[in-house]
């Protein structure tokens, strides 16, 4: 169990060399997402995949179909299509859990998938912490340059994101 909860820690997405354009660089456990997304029809934007993890039955993931290199990170994405998976993960969560609904995304230190994924879940009670700024849409959501995750959950209309964080996903029930 203890080194199950450490794993995460252990692993370094940030020198993926996946190519989807030789698959046999992607066959790396890391880089599972990728092969996810390369089955995905083209023309795909954005796409679904409930969380394979037995202990967190509660869990989706919202990915892009397109790769980006190494770490996949938000920033390397276009604003529209970063606003597009933002949008599309918020009406997915609103389905699914109504006002209660959150996402988060890891920082680089901590993920153990390469391919760019945001966690879409329910909101666990009291884990707010100060460190946050409120948007107005997804469009504002902050874009982390320093390899740091954040988490989103709606408060009176608009966006609150916390930010400066490595492992978000636990904000959410599994
Ligand atoms: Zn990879
Ligand atoms: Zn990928």
């Amino acid at each position: 169990m203890l080194l199950l909860a450490l794993a995460p820690l252990a692993a370094d997405v940030t020198q993926c060399v996946c190519d989807p354009a030789k698959p046999e660089t992607m066959q790396a456990r890391e880089c599972s997402l990728c092969r996810e997304a390369e089955k995905q029809p083209n023309g795909t934007k954005v796409f679904f995949l409930k969380d394979i993890n037995p202990r967190k039955p509660n869990r989706w993931l919202a990915l892009p179909r397109r790769h980006l290199p190494a770490q996949h990170s938000l920033a390397a994405l276009t604003p529209a299509e970063r606003t597009g998976l933002w949008r599309a993960a918020i009406d997915r969560a609103r389905e699914q859990w109504g006002d209660r609904w959150a996402l988060a995304i890891n920082g680089d230190r901590v993920r153990t998938q390469c391919h760019t994924h945001l966690h879409i879940g329910r909101l666990i009670e009291g884990v707010e912490t100060p460190n946050f700024v409120d948007v107005d849409g997804p469009e504002h959501i902050p874009v982390p340059e320093d390899g740091t995750g954040l988490w989103v959950y709606p408060v009176g209309g608009r966006l609150r994101v916390h930010l400066g964080e490595q492992l978000t996903e636990t904000v959410l029930l599994r």
